[in-house]
């Protein structure tokens, strides 16, 4: 037989390469900017057009390369960062592979200009697909600017896989945002699309949290320090009442590396126990040095994750270095008589002006009851703020997911009709709020299902997901149709959103207003809202937008294909009437009517189920 076993041709062995090191756009603006870092930069700038699909353009003022190495750095294991594996366990940069530029250049248009510190000329190459079409001699800075351009254009399937550019952009501000915290030190810069999205100047750890998350940042901050022959610990906490339930800024950092650990994210948890709110995740900026001969980093390809020597002696000593610094800054709420009362309204309420509040004590209201009826007459002011003491209050109306700014439990009744009325075009306007309850040929059950009769039998309905169902196509359709009816806002609704939330509001602006939103100027973090969808209520805005926020960063798995799709099935999560509320014969039968006549009834936005049948038979077996 004769010899079938071949070399791969080089351009191939690095397009299989970059199928491991490139998988996003993210990625690419990773493995340049640890090269900037690498190189001594002291100012970085990043470039991005499309969420990074069109461009990624990085420009340090590094050490640049000379012209042969500038050709070099192109060629699969070429890197000047290791020459033995012995160095292996004495690392000190960030690349070492020497396979980024190898594999970032199968797969996309790359354009080098580099020079070196004395050096007259710089070089500039041109290579696309692994193909060298230029090298000459250029007038450049010193240090390096590499372009990616069309990122997968010879991998179609890979282009293709990309998610929309608002998860893409997502994705990159992560990795930025990694690296530039891990580098207080180093200025970094980006700029999206010609608009300025950070400007981050050289400073100390504090301050660069602060120029990324926004200046209420400063007052959130509890320090922790500690240094022990193994380890040192350095950063900052988030106070417990900060905490957020969904999106948490968990950034862990070893020997300047931002890492993922779930082992130490535990370790930090159990050092908050107690102190956080149900189901909320603790935010934190740590640094930990350890000597690199006794970690792993070699184990990822993306390097995000690390093996330690001694996990267990780190994991007590960064719960007890953490809990230590949250019992020294007092911590506990009850006694933080220094919070800043604007940080409670999660928007600036205040440019409203004054109105008394009004406060109406339900005096029919039985906590041991169940559910309370609904009751319409009731006028209760729309915002209460929570008292210092009553800090627990807080978090009721976010458990709920009623309202965040809602302190009332008993909230959601009220909502309940609001949501039909919109969810069902206004059909239930005017519905009587006590229907006799013999009319009705619907029931529920645990206020959670509704049970209906069919047919052929019976029908079992999840009341939440249905909802989701009909909630989710009828902003699809209005976003596709742009048909949506908005209510303009007397008073200008403004909320303040981090650069990087603003950013992804921006990228989805043009969906939002087809579902009726109508935004006004958007002026340093605060966003401006002059028109809502009809089927949500003011004080559903801030809801409705974090859930989107959050959704686009854990990019629900099955959802990810489109950003209509995204936008539609976010909202409707966040609209749809949860269960253990308790729905009247008018809203069972309408939502009942509304499923049906959906286009796909049986399966909730998240491919489950939304109802479940038993057949005459069925009940007949039963009863056998
Ligand atoms: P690695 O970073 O693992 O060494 P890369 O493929 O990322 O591999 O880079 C290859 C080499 O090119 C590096 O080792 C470095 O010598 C050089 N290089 C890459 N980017 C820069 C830059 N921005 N400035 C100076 N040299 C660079
Ligand atoms: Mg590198």
């Amino acid at each position: 037989m004769a010899d079938i076993i071949k070399l791969l041709p080089d351009h191939v062995a690095n397009q299989i390469a970059a199928g491991e090191v490139v998988q996003r756009p993210a990625s690419v603006v990773k493995e340049l900017l640890e090269n900037a870092i690498d190189a001594g930069a002291s100012t970085i700038k990043l470039i991005v057009k499309d969420a990074g699909k069109t461009l990624i353009q990085i420009i340090d003022d590094g050490k640049g390369m000379s012209d042969t190495d500038a050709r070099m750095s192109f060629e699969r294991h070429a890197t000047s960062k290791i020459t033995t594996a012995d160095d292996l366990f004495n690392l000190n940069t960030k690349g070492f592979r020497g396979e980024a530029l190898a594999s970032i250049a199968a797969v996309a248009h790359v354009e080098l200009k580099t020079r070196p510190e004395g050096a007259e000329v710089g070089t500039r190459i041109e290579i696309e697909g692994s193909k060298i079409n230029a090298q000459e001699v250029c007038a450049t800075p010193k240090g390096t600017s590499l372009s990616v351009k069309n990122l997968f254009f010879n991998i179609p399937a890979r282009r293709n896989f990309l998610k929309s550019n608002s998860v893409e952009l997502r994705h990159v501000i992560d990795e930025f945002q990694r690296v530039s915290l891990a580098h207080p030190d180093i200025a970094f810069a980006m700029y999206h699309n010609e608009g300025e999205l950070f400007q981050l100047p050289q400073g100390n750890l504090k301050q660069r949290i602060v120029a990324i998350f926004g200046g209420k940042t400063n007052e959130k901050l509890v320090p922790v320090q500690e240094e022990t022959d193994i380890l040192t610990i350095n950063g900052f906490v988030v106070k417990p009442e900060f905490s957020k339930k969904t999106r948490g800024e968990q950034f862990f950092f070893v020997n300047d590396r931002f890492i993922k650990s779930a082992y130490l994210n535990h370790a930090v948890t159990a050092a908050f126990d107690g102190l956080l709110p149900e189901r909320a995740r603790a935010s934190y900026f740590l640094y930990l040095k350890v000597d690199p001969s006794t970690i792993d980093i070699n184990i990822h390809p993306t390097k995000t994750e690390i093996k330690f020597d001694d996990e267990h002696a780190l994991y007590a000593m960064l719960r007890s270095t953490i809990k230590h610094s949250l019992g020294q800054f007092s911590i506990a709420p009850v006694l933080d008589f220094n919070r800043d009362s604007e940080l409670d309204t999660p928007y600036d309420y205040k440019n409203k002006g004054i109105v008394t509040p009004k406060i109406e004590v339900d005096r029919t209201f039985n906590p041991f009851e169940n559910v309370a009826p609904p009751k319409r007459g009731a006028q209760r002011p729309e915002f209460e703020k929570p008292s210092a003491a009553g800090w627990e209050n807080m978090y009721e109306g976010m458990e709920s997911q009623a309202t965040a700014v809602s302190t009332m439990t008993f909230e959601k009744e009220v909502s309940t009709p609001d949501m039909f009325e919109s969810g069902l075009n206004g059909a239930m306007q005017n519905i009587s709020t006590s229907p006799s309850q013999d009319e009705s040929s619907t029931y529920q059950l645990n206020n959670k299902y509704i049970v209906s009769t069919i047919k052929s039998g019976m029908v079992i309905i999840d009341q939440h997901r249905a909802h989701q169902r009909v909630l989710y196509e009828e902003f699809l359709r209005n976003i596709t149709v742009k048909e949506s009816v908005s209510q303009q806002l007397l008073f200008p609704l403004t909320l303040a959103y981090s650069t990087t939330e603003l950013a992804l509001i921006e990228e989805l602006k043009a969906g939002l207003e087809n579902t009726g939103f109508i935004f006004g100027t958007i002026s340093g973090d605060i966003l401006e809202i002059n028109g809502i969808p009809t089927s949500i209520t003011e004080s559903q805005v801030p809801v409705v937008i974090d859930q989107l926020l959050s959704d686009l960063e854990n990019e629900v798995p099955d959802s990810g294909f489109s950003q209509t799709d995204t936008l539609a099935k976010s909202m409707a999560k966040s609209l749809a009437v949860k269960g253990g509320v308790s729905l009247d014969n008018m809203s069972r039968e309408h939502l009942v009517n509304s499923l049906f006549a959906c286009k796909e009834p049986s399966i909730s936005p998240t491919n489950r189920k939304t109802f479940v049948t038993m057949t005459s038979e069925d009940l007949e077996r039963k009863f056998k």
